[in-house]
């Protein structure tokens, strides 16, 4: 075994003149180890490095103390120390233009080359003057005294990636080294061509079953680094099923349409969830552990809003799809077949195209420009949207008969009353039909009292548009306590710092008109407990008796949630996501959205609209999808784990902590007047930069930074391992923040 030992300064490539060495001799079907010794040196400390190489496998991991060889970098280390441990006769290299026998009294016992590496180096451009990279010029002159072919060195440079001037650099020194090969003392070894080992036929290198180490560096790992994807969080969570972290990291990157085009891989309504969807994927973000959710909704809203991106209709497929209504969920599901290539007519039974998005949610949380927009790109796919179509049992069966595939989404059509109802019907009005009477602008309620019952988004945001339209006074009634109320928080929240009340624990148990002057109707409502959790997991609330009180008003608008209407259907007719209807007819009819699953948010309509355009896909072309729209992603990895990362396994530590951008939004002075929109959007996209890629690799680099062998290469887009000279050590795993590289036993 030869063991050679590299003294150098911080930054002049030390660690990877001992693996030029090493990998000379590697190449030639040697067993090889290449280490530093590190601490807390900076560049200009002297720092050593060391090598071995041997015909056979090595077993030894020690440090070498008596190495057989030394080689000098720097001219300023040249003194006795250098000579220290190294075994009589052993050659000493230096850096240095003066010749060997100037040096002989001070290495008496050693033999002594030397090469001016410094000069070589600048001539070849490698390095700064007070810096010289001087590793290749070396690697040349060892190479020389050692008795290495030329060609075995040039191969160890080109194998570690060096070129030019660094090749050059090798030849030039290779044959200006000047060879001292005497001593003064006794013990001399042979002449240096006897040191040279004789090279293997590769062949024998790879050695399968030959009883060779798994790793030529000897047998100090039992483990070995390799990377991974894994899900993030909000990606796994998300309903309409975006690659979030895929859309952060274009918009971290500056790169504003590519986040448009990520989200529009999925969603046709990223300006729509950007503003209203709740936001699960807030909710699951890893970040929350260190200081706050990224703002995922508000950085959706920025791509959607400051994104372009020209979509393009899939080749024209002959096959025609029918879809009955226009929510998000027909809509993203025309979207997709449209991207296909097939022709789709879209049936709404309104006066307008978008659902709910357009006669549900107020403009002042929903612009009406924002839902155009987005139906626009729909329509510009060649989708055809027909309204005041509405489709009954006889026609859904014509259209079954008409098209190769039918898709029913028509949301939640039927409205949950109060059985003690009995006002007069205008003096008691449903909260959709309200809505959508405020939508119209037909709906002026100035200076009543409104009374809301119910605890969902509808609920608010009649509430809160009650007092857009003139009302003196909004209170929602809800019979739970405020931590039940289904309705997203911050909507709760912004309505009761725009002045709505908030009557909870209590159940309204009559109305009777009145018959004074005052309120026109009066709502006897009665106090709740709440009690066990019942099947939602919810406390159940109880009737607190004898607690009735009276809560005069002059409108109450019920919002007490909605279930299909199935009159479109056969009688019988049982409705679940994804299963074939109309047995009786071969065309595949679908059920899709709120219709379907009842989940009543705009991410899951759009999240049921693309399983079923990509399920109709699939029914009629018989090509198999296998859902792989987040491939792009999972390049350059070993492993494609299908679980979510979790915050355990982020190396959260490693993060700075930075304040989450919020966006602005109006004062509620601003806005209870008016309809404007109350969120303002976040003026840059700078909030992407805290997403942490929770188990995607962002090419932070971390890993190649801080490998201290340097055998973690990127090559182009690739991360490659050099297993060959890897120790096992873990560094690469232990720094990479987001649990990308990961240690397997060997
Ligand atoms: C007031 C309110 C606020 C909401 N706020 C939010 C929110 O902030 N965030 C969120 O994520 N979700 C919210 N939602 C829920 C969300 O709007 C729905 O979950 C979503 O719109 C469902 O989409 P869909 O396509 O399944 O149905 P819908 O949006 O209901 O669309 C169904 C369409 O089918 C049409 N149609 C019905 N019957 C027929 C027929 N026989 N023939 C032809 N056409 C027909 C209807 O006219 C309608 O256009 C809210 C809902 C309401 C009511
Ligand atoms: S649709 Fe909703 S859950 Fe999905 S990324 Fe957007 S805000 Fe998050
Ligand atoms: S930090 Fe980024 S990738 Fe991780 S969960 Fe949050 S949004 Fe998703």
């Amino acid at each position: 075994m030869i063991e050679i030992r590299v003294h150098g300064r911080g930054g002049q490539g030390g660690v990877t003149l001992a693996k030029l060495i090493a990998t000379t001799r590697f190449l030639q079907g040697d067993s090889v180890q290449a280490f530093g010794l590190y601490a807390a040196e900076r560049s200009g400390a002297p720092v050593q490095a060391f090598c071995r190489y041997d015909a056979e496998p090595i077993e030894n991991r020690n440090l070498i103390y008596e190495p057989d060889h030394v080689v000098v970098l720097d001219s300023t280390l040249i003194g006795p120390a250098v000579a220290g441990g190294l075994k009589p006769g052993g050659w000493i290299v230096l850096n240095t233009p003066q010749p060997p026998d100037s040096l002989r009294e001070s290495f008496p016992a050693h033999r002594l080359a030397t090469v001016d590496a410094t000069a070589i180096a600048l001539a070849n451009g490698l390095g700064t003057r007070a810096v010289p990279i001087v590793n290749t010029a070396l690697a040349g002159a060892v190479g020389r005294v050692l008795g290495f072919e030329l060609g075995h060195v040039r191969a160890a440079v080109e194998h570690l990636g060096f070129a030019g001037g660094n090749l050059a650099a090798a030849d030039q020194a290779y044959e200006a080294t000047r060879l001292l090969d005497s001593v003064a003392a006794e013990g001399a070894a042979g002449p240096a061509a006897a040191a040279a080992p004789p090279a293997r036929s590769p062949s024998f290198i790879t050695g399968a079953g030959g009883g060779w180490p798994t790793i030529r560096t000897g047998q100090w790992a039992s483990q070995q680094p390799a990377r991974q994807q894994m899900v993030p969080p909000c990606n796994h969570v998300c309903p309409a099923g975006n690659d979030v972290q895929g859309f952060l990291q274009a918009l971290a990157r500056d790169q504003t349409d590519e986040a448009l085009a990520i989200l529009l891989r999925v969603s046709p309504f990223p300006g729509v969830c950007g503003r209203v969807c709740p936001a699960p994927c807030m909710d699951s973000c890893n970040r929350i552990d260190l200081d706050g959710a990224v703002n995922v909704r508000e950085l959706e809203r920025f791509a959607a809003d400051h994104g372009t991106v020209a979509l393009v209709p899939g080749a024209e497929r002959g096959e025609r799809v029918a879809i009955v209504g226009s929510g998000p969920a027909g809509l993203t599901a025309a979207y997709h077949l449209a991207l296909f290539g097939y022709r789709v007519t879209v049936l709404e039974g309104g006066l307008e195209t978008g659902g709910l998005l357009r006669t549900g949610i107020p403009g002042y949380r929903l612009p009406d420009a924002v839902v155009d927009r987005e139906i626009g790109r729909i329509t510009d796919l060649g989708v055809e949207l027909v309204t005041g179509a509405p489709v009954d049992r006889a026609r859904l069966l014509d259209l079954a008969r008409a098209h190769d595939a039918v898709l029913v989404a028509t949301g939640l059509q039927e409205l949950r009353g109060l059985e003690m109802v009995t006002a007069g019907s205008e003096t008691v009005l449903q909260g959709i039909d309200f809505l959508e009477r405020v939508h119209r602008g037909a709906a002026g309620l100035e200076n009543e009292t409104v009374v809301v019952v119910g605890g969902g988004n509808t609920a608010v945001d009649a509430a809160r548009s009650a007092l857009r339209v003139g009302a003196e006074r909004a209170i929602i009634v809800y019979r739970r306590s405020p931590a039940e109320m289904p309705a997203i928080r911050e909507e709760i929240e912004q309505a009761l710092e725009e002045g709505v009340e908030l009557e909870t624990l209590t159940l309204p148990v009559a109305i009777r008109e009145s018959a004074g002057t005052g309120a026109r109707c009066v709502l006897t409502c009665r106090w709740m407990e709440l009690g066990e959790p019942d099947a939602s997991g919810r406390r159940r609330p109880l009737e607190i008796a004898g607690s009735d009180f009276e809560l005069p008003c002059d409108r109450v608008i019920l919002a007490l949630g909605q279930s299909p209407d199935l009159s479109v259907f056969p009688e019988g007719t049982e409705i679940r996501e994804g299963e074939r209807l109309l047995g009786m007819i071969e065309t595949p009819v679908f059920a899709v959205g709120d219709l379907a699953t009842h989940d009543g948010t705009v991410a899951s309509a759009i999240g049921s609209g693309r399983r079923s355009a990509l399920h109709i896909h699939e029914t009629l072309s018989g090509e198999l999808l296998g859902g792989g729209e987040h491939a792009a992603a999972r390049r350059h990895v070993d492993v494609w784990r299908d679980e979510v990362v979790r915050p355990e396994a982020m190396k959260l530590h490693l993060f700075e902590r930075a304040r989450r951008s919020e966006g602005g939004v109006l004062d509620p002075w601003e806005r209870t007047w008016n309809f404007a929109e109350v969120h303002r959007g976040l003026d840059d996209a700078s909030e992407a930069r805290r997403c942490l890629s929770c188990g995607v690799c962002n090419e932070c680099d971390a890993c190649v930074t801080f490998c201290p062998e340097g055998v973690l290469k990127r090559v182009g887009e690739e991360f490659v391992f050099d297993y060959s000279f890897c120790k096992g050590c873990a560094v690469c795993a232990s720094e990479c923040p987001r649990n990308v590289i990961f240690m397997s036993h060997m």
